[in-house]
């Protein structure tokens, strides 16, 4: 499926109305996408198992939206069959003391995935310039009178386009998603999770009162998205009404962006595949020639190679 209608890349001036919350691409149902997305798990968990194996670029994959919108369940459907030993996910809260002592950027930075993983943030720095913006929690901050101005977010704006850039720049590949969610969509939503017993815990009061805010919020999105949104690090507007839609989707954006690094199994050195190869001979033939072991076999090679 091609996904690039719903990727914003910073060319001409983005406007959120533009963008469908209910677009499904013509599917009409859950069962129509499940072999799509189950091949697209198929394909993530073998260039992945190649990713890690290269150990030289990594992925970074952050998760925006409003509340109910999908993300956790999201990062649950699109990871699963993954090797979770290449995998990393952070959920980024309200800042702790610690990390209020720091700079904004400094616990995204220390969450970073290594390389040859793939990294994801559950929100994100971007909550520095959405929640911090909608509620001015900036005014609050343990920051000094110079740097709190009116120019503080569009100085964000531009730092985490040069954060981003440094990333692309040193072998971390951004991809952003907004799960794009309707108002009516979110109402939806947090109804169910005070009818179910079994989801009564994902609701909290400060959802609703989040929701007061909801224009605000999209505002402070649109603007966000807007002045971050790059060549290199695009935002992907996903839309999210239709849960099983996003996460075909997020699934694609994926598998493309590790299409696109291809990413390659070492090659073994001419030396190295000798070696492995008379280990084969000395595994096979170990129960007729027990006095020749492989630890002979590995330090003739090595004493060969020291002597390359
Ligand atoms: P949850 O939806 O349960 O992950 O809630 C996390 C909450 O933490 C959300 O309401 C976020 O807006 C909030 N949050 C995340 N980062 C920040 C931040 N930098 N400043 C203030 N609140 C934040
Ligand atoms: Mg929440």
């Amino acid at each position: 499926m091609n996904t690039t209608h719903y990727c914003y890349t910073g060319q001409g001036r983005f406007h959120l109305k533009n963008y469908s919350t209910c677009d499904t691409a013509g599917f009409s149902s859950k069962e129509e996408t499940l072999p799509l997305l189950k091949e697209n798990q198929k394909q993530m968990a073998m260039l992945q198992d190649r990713l890690y194996a290269e150990n030289k670029e990594s992925i970074l994959v952050i998760f925006q939206a409003m509340d109910a919108a999908g993300k956790d369940s999201a990062i649950k459907h699109v990871i699963s069959g993954v090797n979770p030993q290449g995998v990393s996910v952070r959920n980024f809260k309200q800042p702790s003391s610690e990390e209020l002592d720091h700079d904004y950027l400094w616990r995204a930075f220390r969450a970073l995935p290594e390389r040859g993983n793939i990294g994801i943030f559950n929100r994100s720095y971007y909550e520095d310039v959405l929640v911090v913006k909608v509620h001015g929690l900036h005014r609050n901050a343990q920051l000094p009178e110079r740097c709190i101005t009116e120019h503080l977010f569009d100085q964000r704006y531009q730092q985490i386009c040069h954060f981003e850039n440094y990333l692309h720049q040193n072998g971390i590949r951004v991809i952003k998603i907004f799960l794009h969610l309707s108002r009516e969509e979110q109402k939806k939503r947090f109804l169910k999770r005070i009818d179910k017993p079994e989801k009564n815990w994902k609701f909290s009061q400060s959802d609703i009162e989040e929701r007061v805010f909801w224009d605000d919020y999209q505002n402070a999105y649109e603007q966000a998205i807007q002045h971050t949104s790059s060549k290199q690090a695009p935002w992907y507007i996903v839309p999210a009404d239709k849960k099983w839609f996003a996460r075909l989707v997020i699934s694609q954006i994926i598998v493309d962006v590790l299409n696109d690094i291809n990413p390659q199994y070492p090659a073994l050195p001419e030396e190295t595949k000798r070696m492995l190869q008379q280990c084969r001979e000395q595994l096979l033939t170990e129960d007729q020639n027990s006095g020749n072991t492989i630890s002979a076999v590995v330090s003739s090679v090595e004493k060969e190679q020291d002597e390359i």
